[in-house]
């Protein structure tokens, strides 16, 4: 149909801030003081990244390059690398990196598990998670501790420095999200035999590390100490979920076991709260009620869309995403905000979030102008690569494929929602366009995006409360009709 050849054309056109530069692999290097990614690139089934953009945060760079033959001089210590050598060389010693150095754009690329190695020769101390890419310079690890302070009322998670979690509440479940605080942890998981918490779980996958605590009531999170500790409570409604009836805000009960009791005897306490160790990689095969995962783009440090000097973008998307929230709970369906507040996330913070708690549903909101109504899009999946000289895929799961086999799905939500916005009189129309993160969300997915209700109506309609609510519940509702035909091939 022409009008949604011109809508994509449109996306194409307007959305270009969303698109993602290809460096879906990432390591995460956290050195003293600083954080800093490295893209990686799959060579011979090796993960790859450039020697000069690891060394050059770490002090005074220079480097000199001729045919091949790389010199980087970090500080004081020299060192050479020539493209397609395993041999190399750092100040006088010589040495072998465990698969040869190659050429890429002009930039020389080693395997990632070379780099301790070669980090040390420069003077580094260095520790890699080679499976969850990140790369710890010097002292910079800092070791997460966990202690349940009040047996059934908080768990404290220290930290020996301030750090900037995106924190997400999911019922029973707390998510701590770090990107740029070098966080680890001394076990995979810790099982506690108290009354409300039952686990914590250290996840690292692509540069970024979680903590998930799980108890047996809606957990709340809160920084305290200044940002250097996250205490961990009972929420305090029943089901932050359930937000259509404002209940008492007093249903936890109040520290009944608060007797003033001084923390002094308490701290080498019997077994209730000794963490025990479990097995790596333990599988948890607990099935995931479905759930609504709604991810209001943008926020934080990226604003979005400016409509105006007070209208954001990722305003606009948190308000209307809160409304869906509300309307879906209305409905009896559990929907999740991937943000609740102005963090700053990546797409793919957003796909791994969304993935790892399976979602059954996965809605991303935006707003944009021009054009009228709501526009609805479903994954474009790139084709399948049919030139001769593509690249081997290597062991991964391809990330940016995950929606495959969820499209028709995405595709069925999408022209549930269409109709039901065009019985609210809202204009709407779906398309495919390759929007992040689409893609790489294992779960039926669409974005919207929301332009003002006509053509010419003013800019300020967009954060109109009536027109958002209106289109919260056309969306709800058209969720609510498919929902069950999306939910059972799960
Ligand atoms: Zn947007």
């Amino acid at each position: 149909m022409p009008w949604q050849v011109a809508a994509v054309a449109l996306v194409l056109a307007f959305a270009l801030p969303l698109l993602h530069s290809a460096e879906d692999k990432k390591l995460t290097v956290y050195a003293p003081g600083k954080a800093y990614e490295l893209a990686i690139s799959d060579v011979d089934k090796q993960e790859y990244a450039s020697l000069a953009d690891l060394l050059s945060p770490l002090g005074k760079f220079e480097q000199h390059a001729a045919l091949g033959t790389f010199h980087f001089r970090l500080n004081d210590k020299e060192g050479e690398f020539t493209q397609g050598k395993k041999l190399s060389r750092v100040g006088t010693v010589q040495l072998l990196i465990p698969a040869k150095a190659v050429l890429d754009h002009g930039r020389l690329l080693v395997p990632v598990r070379a780099m301790p190695g070669l980090l040390e020769r420069f003077g580094f101390k260095a520790d890699l998670h080679a499976a969850g890419r990140r790369l710890f310079v010097g002292d910079a690890g800092e070791r997460v501790n966990l202690e349940v302070k009040k047996p059934g009322e908080n768990l404290v998670i220290s930290f020996p420095a301030v750090v900037s979690p995106a924190v997400t509440t999911e019922g029973n479940r707390v998510h701590l999200l770090f990107t740029k605080d070098p966080v680890t942890f001394w076990a995979d998981s810790i099982a506690y035999t108290d009354k409300l918490f039952t686990q914590a779980k250290f996840i690292e996958q692509n540069g970024i590390a979680e903590v998930v605590i799980t108890g047996n009531a809606p957990l709340a999170a809160n920084l305290t100490d200044g940002g250097k500790s996250i205490s961990i409570t009972a929420a305090p409604q029943v089901a932050a979920a359930n937000s259509a009836a404002p209940t008492a805000t007093s249903t936890v009960a109040p520290p009944v076991t608060a007797t003033p009791q001084r923390p002094t005897a308490p701290v080498t306490t019997p077994q209730p709260q000794l963490p025990q160790l479990q097995q790596k990689n333990a599988p948890t095969s607990a099935s995931v009620p479905f759930f609504v995962m709604i991810d209001p783009s943008h926020g934080g440090d990226e604003p979005g869309a400016r409509f105006s000097d007070k209208l954001l973008e990722k305003d606009i998307t948190l308000s209307l995403a809160r409304k869906l929230r509300t309307e879906l709970n209305n409905r009896g369906i559990t929907a999740l905000l991937l943000r609740d507040n102005d963090a700053t996330l990546t797409y793919d913070q957003r796909a791994v979030a969304t993935n790892a708690r399976r979602a059954g549903i996965y809605i991303s909101i935006h707003a944009g102008m021009p054009g009228s109504g709501v526009r609805v899009y479903t994954s474009l999946l790139p084709a399948e690569p049919v030139e001769k000289n593509a690249k081997p895929r290597g062991p991964f799961v391809p990330w940016d494929n995950a929606q495959a086999g969820y499209l028709a799905r995405s595709q069925t939500l999408a022209t549930s929602l269409v109709a039901e916005l065009g019985s609210a009189n809202i204009t709407s129309a779906s398309a495919a366009a390759p929007l992040l993160p689409l893609n790489s969300i294992a779960a039926p997915a669409v974005a919207i995006e929301v332009a003002t209700p006509q053509t010419d109506s003013k800019i300020d309609s967009l954060g109109a409360p009536k027109y958002q609510q209106s289109i919260a519940v056309a969306a709800a509702a058209a969720i609510a009709n498919v929902r069950g035909k999306l939910e059972e091939r799960r």
